[in-house]
This record gives C-alpha cells, sequence and structure tokens, in this order.
C-alpha cells in the first residue's frame, strides 16, 4: 500500500494551482479590458462626443484641432489647448472667421 508523504505536498499543489488560476483570471481581464478600449476607440474615434458628426481636422495657430461640421464644436487633444494658449493672440481671430 503507497504511503503518503504528507498532507503538506497536497496543500503545496493546492496553493500553485489557485496562484495559476489567478495569474490566469488576471490575463484574461487585462486582456478583455484591452480588448474593450480598442473597441471604444475604433467606434469613437474622430467622431464628435456631443452630436455624433465625423470631424475634420484644421489647423489653427499651427495646432491641429478637431472641429464638427455638424454642431460646430471645438476639440483639443492633450497639450492642444495650452500650444494655443501660448499662441492665443491669433486664435479668437480665426475662431470668429471660422463661426461667422
Ligand atoms: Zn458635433
Amino acid at each position: 500500500m503507497p504511503v503518503k508523504p504528507s498532507g503538506q505536498e497536497d496543500e503545496y499543489f493546492a496553493k500553485q494551482e489557485i496562484h495559476r488560476r489567478i495569474l490566469e483570471q488576471k490575463k484574461l481581464a487585462q486582456a478583455v479590458a484591452e480588448d474593450e478600449k480598442k473597441r471604444r476607440k475604433e467606434l469613437h474615434h474622430m467622431h464628435c462626443p456631443k452630436c455624433g458628426a465625423d470631424l475634420h481636422e484644421e489647423t489653427l495657430e499651427g495646432v491641429a484641432v478637431d472641429i464638427c461640421p455638424g454642431c460646430h464644436g471645438v476639440w483639443l487633444d492633450d497639450g492642444e489647448l495650452a500650444k494655443l494658449t501660448e499662441e492665443s493672440k491669433g486664435v479668437f481671430k480665426f475662431l470668429r472667421g471660422v463661426f461667422q
């Protein structure tokens, strides 16, 4: 009759299996989150967040901004507002020209 070495061995392998499953679940959750982020970007990229129309890019004071032809919204990416305010002398003149 085989003799079992100890209960500690079973406990060790059970812990290893739990650890492996936790890592597997974390990887699966990361993959799902990345897929969702990609899906949202594909769905919303270059669409107006206000009315959903396709945005088009125009250069304003050397900065490429996104403008909506539907609601005339102007959308800025990260850092673009800072660039525009640094060079804001002609910005308001340009905006008046665009929306008049
Ligand atoms: Zn719009």
